[in-house]
């Protein structure tokens, strides 16, 4: 992997147009991002398939469709980015286990189960945290923490 300091709000405002395409035109995408610097240490190519991951699975949890939202907040040592949508949530009995390698409850052959174990994984290294909440039928919100690099004095 190849650990880079990049700019996370610049990164995640250029992925913008790959997540719509993935989205279907029933779901509204909406991206709260802040007009600030946002370095983080990262493999960018690795937190883009992070974020890919998490909105393919907002899509699949939205059939009918609905909203999905990214956002990112910025604290004082840490990023904290969130994707949101408005799907089927996670029955409580499946939640501890949405992270483990080929857990899915898809279709075979839609779902391969390795998206958030991958995403685990990723976040994990970097020294982040990733935390889900959920309610059956009103969606699910992931969250993510990571730690900014400190800026250059
Ligand atoms: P896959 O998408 O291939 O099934 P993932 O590791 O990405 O594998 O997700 C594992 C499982 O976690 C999914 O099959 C689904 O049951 C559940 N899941 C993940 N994200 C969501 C979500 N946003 N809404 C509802 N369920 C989800
Ligand atoms: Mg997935």
């Amino acid at each position: 992997t190849q650990l880079e300091t990049f700019d996370m709000a610049l990164a995640l405002r250029e992925l913008q147009p790959l997540i719509r395409q993935i989205l279907p035109p029933s779901i509204r995408f909406q991206a709260h991002i802040p007009n600030r610097e946002t370095p983080i240490r990262f493999d960018r190519s690795q937190f883009e398939l992070a974020i890919i991951n998490l909105v393919s699975n907002a899509r699949d949890a939205m059939p009918a469709g609905g909203i999905c939202t990214l956002a990112l907040e910025l604290g004082q040592t840490h990023a904290n980015l969130s994707v949101q949508d408005t799907g089927t949530g996670i029955p409580e009995h499946i939640k501890e286990k949405i992270f483990e390698p080929f857990f899915t409850t898809k279709p075979v052959g839609s779902g391969t189960g390795l998206g958030l174990s991958v995403v685990y994984g990723l976040i994990q290294r970097a020294g982040g945290e990733i935390s889900v909440e959920s309610a059956p039928d009103k969606g699910s919100i992931f969250r993510i923490g990571l730690p900014m690099t400190p800026s250059p004095d």
